[in-house]
């Protein structure tokens, strides 16, 4: 288990975060795990290529859940990042392959930011495929 810490400078932006798994994931194939220990962000995989699709995204999500929405109690006045932190989610899964992520041509992974700015961390786990790697299966449990 590895962490990458992201910084964000804005209350909400996408932050790709693409480079940084890649620097954590070993050789072989397998699968890469990221989840964030965090209730006012989230993880997504999408486009990197058009920037207007990150905007389009946040500001789709701004109109969607306004951060002051009469009907909110939290005292903390951020229910609409805990809101967009769930729709989003809090983990992403992608498969490698000789060491390389397998994602399409356009894909970048993003954390995103929804009460920033703050530095937030992501737990990055990756598992190597035991057929490939010579590894063993875990033994089945006793009964
Ligand atoms: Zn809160």
């Amino acid at each position: 288990m590895k962490t990458i810490t992201v910084s964000s400078s804005q209350r909400e932006e996408m932050i790709d975060i693409t480079a940084d798994v890649q620097r954590y994931i070993g050789d072989g194939d397998g699968i890469c795990l990221l989840f964030i220990q965090h209730t006012t962000c989230g993880l997504t995989v999408n486009e990197n290529a058009d920037p207007d699709v990150q905007s389009d995204m946040l500001g789709f999500l701004q109109r969607l859940i306004p951060q002051y929405e009469p009907n909110f109690k939290h005292f903390e006045h951020n229910s609409d990042a805990h809101i967009k932190s769930s729709l989003v989610g809090s983990s992403v899964t992608v498969p490698f392959a000789n060491g390389k992520l397998c994602l399409g041509q356009w894909q970048g992974i993003y954390l995103c930011e929804f009460d920033g700015p703050r530095e937030r961390k992501v737990l990055v786990s990756a598992v190597a495929d035991c057929r490939n790697t010579g590894g063993s299966v875990a033994p089945e449990p006793r009964t």
